[in-house]
């Protein structure tokens, strides 16, 4: 029988649900577990797909082609379980689904409901995840209780333990303790509040997650416990950690929460093993080597934006023992600015995914720089567009080269339209979504990193290489990496003459884990390091290696 844990958060949002369901995730299946993550998301927007990053920070691609919420980030890089289009529902899906089958005729003349309609939709697809071969499901709810549109989630929780007897489910809630500078003192009335709430829709939460700066004290420990209604065993502290998101699952285990579920899921589980995830720490507190990246995006103000793009430079750094300094640098800055000033002292330059006009210019400069001065770059989908528009400009003399995304009747329109996107109107879940293989060329950068002749990633664009510059790129010194399997399209670009230089279509970054760097992630990384090192050396006399540091700190 599987078991079900709902997360639920309170008090306000952000308080880094999706990390710790994940983080549970992780310690779940390390005591032997066969875990699968879900996450549903009140909003009405069918999925993420066409959110403004401002709005949602990163869409989140899984191999099945589906477009999901960032959390679900968090889940496959901490958790082993299959994830698929199943792990991720909306408002909108849901109401899709139940509308479509109105149409059909399937509910036989009755009236249609949130309750019982909607509730029953949200329990089917709770109950698809669970099976034969999973122990436990954790389900986390999106948005914070309180929210007109999370009702219906959770009424459809609170029923589903009722469907499947309550000692088989474990309601979980996230909430805030906060610190009151002015009394000194850390404050369980907004936690009451809204463990409040939730018993008054009939949930009674069973393990109460208290996030916090300073520590909960015995007698704080103890008030919460007794106004919510939970055993003290059950308020786990869950301290704000400043050094590294790594932290969270260990410190969780030192609060007793892995074996307090266990113990409450009546779970047969063997004993923790961490040791991995410790030394990974350790490896990160005590760096051999440090490096500056520059990662230049239109939403570099956003942290949350190219959210696995970050993640991924740190598991790279985690794999070379390196501390990864990550510069956000605004791409229309450089337009203004010009690149020297904001771009040098960088060890490498990161151009990530994107779409538009906004900000293009300046990716094209950032490009430009690191081609000239040698500096690693690894372009990521609008990244390896711009490095084949800048290398047509710059180098080849295609004046006016461009992406007929940007520019319609460009002159040279060396990125243009994939074909079978040329009639799609529909801007939802249409773009050339998901895993697909990649042959590699024997010898590249590219090959070199995976060690391997083909490849599977994700990708999520609707523009492609030209084929018809093909001849004139390879004439001019491009190098064709990566293709599809039939050779039709491009996915891989690099130069030969550049120290690392590479740009695929596709997006590495969904496919990275702490403890297992992508290759190209890894790759450009080490390239990095030699550049900081060359740069050592060959500057001493010119350029010490501590004002190098200085300039890049302004920038951080
Ligand atoms: N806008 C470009 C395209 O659609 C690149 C997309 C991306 O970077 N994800 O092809």
């Amino acid at each position: 029988m599987t078991k079900h844990i709902f997360v639920t958060g309170g008090v306000v949002s952000s308080l880094g649900k999706g990390l710790t369901s994940a983080s549970i995730g992780m310690l779940l299946e390390q005591r032997g577990l066969r875990v699968r993550m879900q996450k549903l998301d009140p909003y009405i927007n069918v999925d993420p797909g066409t959110m403004s990053p401002y709005q949602h920070g990163e869409v989140y691609v899984l191999d099945d082609g589906s477009e999901t919420d960032l959390d679900l980030g968090h889940y496959e890089r901490f958790t082993s379980g299959p994830l698929s289009r199943d792990c991720n529902y909306t408002t909108g899906q849901i109401y899709l689904s139940v509308i479509e089958k109105e149409r059909r005729g399937q509910f036989l003349g009755k009236t249609v409901q949130v309750i019982p309609h909607i509730t029953n939709e949200i329990k089917s697809v709770i109950r698809k995840m669970g099976g034969d071969d999973v122990d436990v499901v954790i389900t986390e709810i999106g948005g914070t209780v309180g929210d007109i549109e999370s009702l219906p989630f959770l009424e459809a929780i609170r029923q589903f333990s009722l469907d499947v007897g309550r000692e088989n489910c474990l309601y979980m809630h996230l909430t805030l303790v906060p610190y009151l500078k002015a009394a000194d003192e850390l404050k369980t009335k907004p936690t009451q509040h809204s463990v409040g709430q939730l018993r008054e829709i009939g949930i009674q939460p069973d393990i109460l997650i208290c996030r916090c700066e300073r520590s909960i004290s015995r007698e704080d420990r103890e008030k919460i416990a007794l106004f919510c209604n939970v055993p003290g065993e059950a308020v786990i502290e869950e301290k704000d950690k400043d050094f590294s998101i790594y932290e969270v699952p260990l410190s969780l285990v030192d609060n007793g929460l892995d074996e307090l579920i266990v113990r409450r899921l009546g779970l047969q589980a063997k004993s923790l093993d961490i040791s991995r995830w410790s030394e990974l720490l350790h490896g990160l507190r005590n760096p051999r080597h440090e490096v500056s990246i520059a990662v230049v995006g239109k939403y570099a103000e956003h942290k949350d934006a190219y959210k696995s793009i970050y993640e991924s430079l740190d598991h790279a750094g985690i794999h070379h023992r390196a501390q990864v300094r990550i510069g956000r640098i605004q791409s229309s800055d450089i337009e203004r600015e010009g690149p020297e000033r904001l771009l040098a002292g960088y060890h490498g330059i990161l151009v990530p995914g994107g779409f538009g006009e906004r900000g293009i210019e300046g990716k094209l400069q950032a490009v430009r720089y690191a081609r000239e001065k040698g500096i690693p770059y690894f372009g990521i989908c609008l990244g390896m567009q711009c490095a084949v528009i800048e290398y047509g400009r710059n180098v080849m003399g295609l004046d006016g080269a461009h992406s007929t995304e940007v520019e319609k009747d460009a002159s040279h329109p060396v990125i243009c339209l994939l074909d079978e996107q040329r009639n799609v109107t529909d801007k939802g879940g249409t773009m050339r979504l998901g895993s697909m293989p990649c042959q590699l060329a024997a010898g590249s950068a590219a090959a070199t990193a995976y060690a391997a002749e083909s490849v599977q990633e994700r990708h999520r664009h609707r523009y492609e290489f030209n084929n018809e510059y093909r001849q004139q790129y390879e004439a001019a010194g491009m190098r064709f990496a990566g293709t599809s399997p039939d050779g039709k399209l491009v996915e891989i670009v690099e130069l030969a003459e550049h120290p690392w230089f590479v740009a695929v279509q596709f997006h590495p970054e969904f496919k990275s884990k702490p403890l297992q760097a992508h290759p190209l992630f890894a790759g450009f990384i080490g390239a990095s390091i030699e550049r900081r090192k060359r740069r050592a050396e060959g500057d001493a006399q010119s350029l010490p290696a501590a004002a190098e540091t200085e300039e890049v700190k302004s920038n951080v």
